[in-house]
């Protein structure tokens, strides 16, 4: 199983970084982890074209974590060869953004299905809404869904992910919690956004600020990864943006709190499990 960061950013715009999306590979699925901006040129530098994405997972319905779900299924659709349909799974209300998103694009599918004689149906997203508890299978994968806290933001999922003996825990935007925790347990990979507290601290911005109540940041990361018995921590989703050569200062918040082996970087960084 290859873990991959395919975007590390997060809703500040940063030239190197694209918004928050994870893909793994395993079992021959390529399964994408929500859509932040760029996710489709991202997986073109992981190798998987648009038509290769088995399926869709969405951890939340912040748009750092939704822009780009048209990109995907704009590509998808008209990359495929042959009809295919894109499943999609996500939280409740999932089912509504995937229509909303389709009216936003008719007139593009319109152009096309009018344009190419061999298009005659528009894009087949197939919706699956899940509940914490919920499990799908994904290909040759088992998908669990588990309760996070990013309050107000209702609700949000994290993610266990499984194939044969690997296992990766995405948790996406949320704070500590038993939901987290038991996501986390005896996972080999455990990938969760972060935020650097003390220099969100510094910003002199009330709206800034406000973050700091709904993310995990750093050194919490760090206490999860303990708690949970994980074996390789990768950190996303820097805020604020993860300058060059500051890779130490930020592992090293997480390492006073978690042994194992702590992973962080640019875009297209990747962890590989033995399946
Ligand atoms: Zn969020
Ligand atoms: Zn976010």
């Amino acid at each position: 199983m290859d873990i991959i960061l395919l975007g590390t950013g997060s809703p500040i715009p940063d030239p190197r970084r694209a918004g928050p999306a994870t893909l793994v590979r395993a079992g021959g699925a390529n399964i994408l982890f929500d859509c932040g901006r760029g996710v489709v040129m991202r997986l073109a530098g992981a190798g998987v074209l648009p038509q290769q994405v088995t399926a869709v997972v969405i951890t939340h319905m912040h748009s750092d974590h939704v822009c780009d779900l048209n990109d995907v299924i704009t590509s998808h659709w008209v990359m495929s060869p042959r009809p295919q349909p894109l499943a999609v799974y996500g939280p409740v209300g999932t089912a509504e953004l995937v229509q909303a998103t389709l009216r936003m694009l008719a007139p593009d599918v319109g152009y096309r299905l009018e344009h190419h004689d061999d298009l005659d149906a528009g894009p087949d997203v197939v919706v699956t809404e899940l509940a914490p508890g919920d499990a799908a299978r994904i290909g040759a994968c088992q998908l669990a869904a588990y309760p996070t806290e990013h309050a107000p933001v209702r609700p949000t999922l994290g993610f266990r992910i499984t194939h044969g003996a690997a296992i990766a825990a995405i948790a996406g935007d949320t704070i500590p919690c038993e939901g987290l925790d038991a996501l986390c347990t005896g996972a080999g990979v455990y990938v969760q956004t972060v935020i650097r507290q003390d220099l969100v601290r510094r910003v002199p911005s009330r709206r800034f600020q406000d973050i700091l109540d709904y993310h995990s940041t750093v050194e919490q990361a760090g206490q999860t990864a303990a708690r949970a018995g994980v074996g390789t921590l990768m950190l996303t989703h820097y805020v604020p943006p993860l300058q060059p050569g500051a890779e130490d200062e930020w592992r090293a918040l997480a390492a006073a709190h978690f042994s194992g082996e702590i992973v962080l970087g640019d875009d297209l960084t990747q962890v590989t499990l033995a399946d």
